[in-house]
């Protein structure tokens, strides 16, 4: 039986149309065509322009026979091509493919071949990987050098300049609202670090209801000036790609992160808005005091994409810098999760401060709901603090699933939940703490070690930067805690029983690392640790030690 308030309110033309993040655009070009859109070195682009520019690439890939169903990659650092791309591409129907621009070539043709790209944009910095990529791939499809003016000036790879291509496209092109939210907007691939990587298909709705949930988090407004010290291709730069333009904001590019950049760039645009890995946030905090620069403006920061340290955020705010903390995946457009601010925290002390911000809280208001889970009952922990389970999520900005990969989307799909693959506790206020990834959790003599909680003491020590724990054998408890360390510039040097008598006084004892070895910690792009490799040099010092 139709209810009553059904009979003859179907949804029509008038009142019911799919979310886009691509409307943004249009919107922003009308009410503010003469504003800074873009800031790229002392190149500026105007939202007009910006909203002319992109559709010429639309108009330019459509008139190549690109459409639905296709695939248009990408392999940059964060220059306007990238950002246009983002318009230019789903303008035509078709699907937007960043590729990490630091993967090797082998990866690369993978993604090329995975994805059955129809056209691939290439900044000159990455040409030698695509040209690589492309042999291997095999294939003829359209390939565009980038020709960034602060690039390279020569070795681009190509049929065309980009800006010939957008020469050749229609400033008016009428591009076609989708007929359907969930057709996809763009695919993006994780970073595969225990094989192939798997290709998450996000759509045009779950853009539009993620970007809508950052610019509402985050604070975002038409003053808004945003650092794109995120790369763009880490899940479409979290969505800020499409929300700074939703407000009508200011987007700065930076071909690369490097403090001696980025604390000029803030200076000279007076940026109030960036996201950044806690990795980027320790080069801030570690840069030299010759480099580093007071504001006299607040500048938000957002971090995410791996665990920030306390010793991190408290030492940002110190800078001050204020820290908001977001927690989430490829698989989820990005930030899903935020460590909202409670007015009770005002009156702790910063260390106090900086251990609640530290927790990965609690769901972005556009996703709809979050749980910790038993995996072997799929019952929800109770809130203690202390029982570890699954982090699930469920909502309108979980990914469509994983490209031609049905048996991983049913994986990751079951019981009517996103799992995670991390492991959290939910603390008795309902804020969840990831306690770490599911494969780095350590078991030793039956316990489970957070290697994250590991990591926090360690942070806190004067003379440690960075830090990474692992698991590594161990002949009387299976496996034990590894800590790789890298300290401070110009710090004294200590020693490992030194490290050690730290840890003893603010752990218990069966958490304490076996070993600790000083050195450089083996990074990916997007900020995280590379925690695998660090394993197996754990693995190698366990057998020899227990041998
Ligand atoms: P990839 O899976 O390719 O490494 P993602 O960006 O999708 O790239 O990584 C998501 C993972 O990063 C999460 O599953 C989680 O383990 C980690 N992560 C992201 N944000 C946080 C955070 N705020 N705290 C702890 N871990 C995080």
């Amino acid at each position: 039986m139709t209810a009553i308030y059904e009979q003859g309110l179907a949804p029509n033309a008038a009142n019911h149309v799919a979310l886009t993040p691509l409307g943004f655009l249009d919107r922003a070009a009308a009410t503010w065509p003469d504003k800074v859109a873009v800031i790229h070195g002392p190149g500026r682009i105007t939202y007009g322009e910006l909203g002319r520019r992109c559709r010429r690439l639309a108009s330019a890939l459509a008139a190549r026979g690109i459409g639905p169903g296709d695939t248009v990659s990408i392999l940059a650092p964060n220059v306007p091509a990238l950002l246009e791309a983002h318009y230019g591409v789903p303008m035509t129907g078709a699907v937007l493919n960043a590729i990490n621009a630091r993967l090797d070539a082998a990866t690369v043709a993978f993604i090329l071949r995975h994805s059955g790209a129809r056209a691939f944009l290439v900044d000159r910095d990455c040409a030698a990987v695509a040209r690589t990529a492309l042999a291997e791939f095999g294939s003829k499809l359209l390939v565009v050098d980038l020709a960034d003016p602060l690039g390279p000036a020569t070795g681009g790879v190509g049929d065309l300049t980009y800006e010939a291509l957008l020469g050749s496209g229609d400033p008016d092109f009428a591009w076609h609202w989708p007929d359907d939210e969930w057709s996809a907007i763009a695919l993006n691939y994780t970073s595969g670090t225990t094989g192939n990587p798997k290709g998450v298909v996000c759509h045009h709705r779950g853009a539009f209801l993620n970007a809508i949930g950052n610019a509402i988090t985050f604070g975002l407004g038409p003053e808004t000036v945003y650092l794109w010290t995120l790369p763009m291709f880490h899940c479409n730069g979290w969505c800020y790609t499409w929300a700074v333009t939703a407000v009508g904001g200011t987007h700065v590019c930076l071909r690369r992160v490097d403090p001696l950049l980025i604390f000029p760039a803030i200076g000279e645009h007076r940026v109030t808005h960036l996201c950044a890995a806690p990795v980027v946030l320790n080069l801030l905090v570690h840069a030299p005091d010759t480099v580093k620069r007071r504001f006299d403006h607040v500048v938000e920061v957002a971090t995410g994409g791996a665990a920030p340290p306390s010793a991190v955020i408290a030492a940002m705010s110190t800078m001050g810098f204020h820290v908001t903390h977001l927690y989430g995946l490829t698989e989820v457009y990005g930030p899903s999760t935020l460590c909202a601010w409670q007015d009770a925290w005002d009156g702790l002390d910063a260390d106090a401060q900086a251990t609640r911000m530290a927790r990965q809280g609690v769901n972005l208001l556009t996703m709809a709901g979050q749980d910790v889970i038993d995996p072997a009952t799929s019952a929800a922990v109770p809130a203690d603090g202390a029982t570890i389970g699954e982090l699930v999520l469920r909502g309108n900005t979980v990914m469509k699933g994983y490209f031609k990969n049905r048996a991983a989307s049913d994986e990751a799909f079951r019981d009517g939940w996103f799992h995670t693959g991390d492991l959290a506790v939910k603390h008795p206020d309902g804020y969840v703490e990831i306690k770490d990834r599911a494969k780095d959790i350590i078991i030793s003599g039956g316990e489970n070690i957070s290697s994250l909680e590991v990591e926090e003491v360690l942070y806190r020590h004067p003379r440690v930067m960075e830090a990474a724990v692992v698991t590594r054998p161990d002949a009387k408890w299976g496996e034990s805690p590894c800590a790789f360390v890298t300290l401070k510039p110009g710090a004294a040097p200590t020693t490992e029983a030194e490290i050690l008598a730290f840890c003893r006084e603010r752990m218990a004892r069966f958490k304490l690392p076996r070993t600790v070895v000083f050195g450089p910690l083996p990074k990916t792009s997007t900020g995280k640790i590379q925690k695998f490799q660090l394993r197996e040099q754990a693995r190698a010092l366990g057998e020899r030690q227990d041998a």
